[in-house]
């Protein structure tokens, strides 16, 4: 069992070296039973009923970390909901004690960011990634299935509160399903709150993984109109790449990159698909000119005007 505790070295561009932890490696343990879920499906259920005893998980992180002594970042998550895990604030405890210079992050469901000893543990991770797929009730309960007891006010209400008391960088994570949560209504409602809660960054994708439901992905071009929809204040990074070969590049004019820019920052991987050789070149123009600058966001760089 402890061998699958931990998986990677797994490179990311936005985080570095990555080492998972995964705290419920022997099934799928989740409160959420999400219609994209790479895992099968299962009932959701309110906590875990495997639990592996902390020091099994430190041991294997100790051997993880002396096997990989150059990793970034250690990522805590799970076969579902890694917040669930009963024994999280003692896990964080002895995490902080053996992992130097190396980064916490955890990636979350959100559904436990309601009560405040999970915030209380959240708050000692460099990086929190909580899933919001729908800020409406309708739309949350047929995307993410959740368990009866859970209530999206109170994760609402439960970020917030979050984000008041956190340090470190809070992104959130929209992942949208054809037919479900790509409607222009859900994407402002999304925006609306967003606008409040002011993460450092969106990340916006779409299935990327056989889900555990027959439900789809939608292309690249619609998750970049739906981008538009949120307010450039938000940075919104897209994570998804489905359906680029039909995509072909546009001519951008300077003054349409700049305009471009103003509703909506870029990555130097959106522009590689979405702009011809000549628009690439202008670009290029407008860095030299210093009429574009980037900003680099958790690891993610955008072009946004100077
Ligand atoms: S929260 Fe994650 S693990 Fe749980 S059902 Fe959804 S996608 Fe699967």
């Amino acid at each position: 069992m402890k061998n699958n505790i931990i998986f990677g070295p797994i490179p990311s561009r936005r985080f570095g070296k990555s080492l998972g932890i995964d705290l419920s490696p022997g099934c799928k343990q989740c409160n959420f039973d999400c219609v994209y879920c790479e895992l099968n499906p299962a009932k959701p259920i309110p906590g875990y009923r495997e639990t592996l005893p902390v020091s099994d998980i430190l041991q294997a992180v100790r051997d993880g970390l002396s096997e990989h002594p150059d990793i970034d970042v250690l990522t805590v998550t799970a076969n579902g909901e890694p917040t669930l895990y009963p024994y999280l604030p003692e896990l964080v405890e002895g995490l902080d004690e053996l992992r130097g210079e190396t980064r916490l992050l955890i990636l979350s469901n959100a559904s436990t960011i309601g009560r405040a000893e999970v915030r209380r543990v959240l708050r000692r991770f460099d990086t929190v990634k909580l899933s919001l797929d729908c800020a409406t009730p309708r739309c949350f309960r047929r995307i993410d299935r959740p368990e009866t007891s859970i209530d999206l006010e109170a994760i609402k209400k439960g970020m917030l509160d979050f984000r008041r008391e956190y340090r470190g960088a809070l992104i959130i994570e929209i992942l949208v399903v054809e037919g479900i949560n790509d409607k222009a209504a859900e994407i402002e409602e999304l925006n609306r709150y967003l606008l409040r809660l002011r993460p450092e960054r969106i990340d916006l994708g779409t299935i990327d993984r056989p889900p555990a439901y027959s439900v789809h992905p939608v292309p690249y071009e619609k998750l970049r109109d739906l981008s538009l929809l949120f307010d450039p204040a938000l940075p919104v990074h897209i994570t998804s790449r489905r359906d680029i070969e039909s995509l072909t590049p546009s001519s951008y004019s300077e003054e349409e990159i700049l305009h471009t820019l103003t509703k909506r920052p870029l990555t130097p991987d959106d522009v590689q698909l979405l702009f011809d050789p000549q628009s690439l070149k202008r670009l290029q123009n407008l860095l030299d000119e210093g009429k574009i600058g980037t900003l680099e966001n958790h690891g993610v760089n955008f072009y946004i005007p100077a």
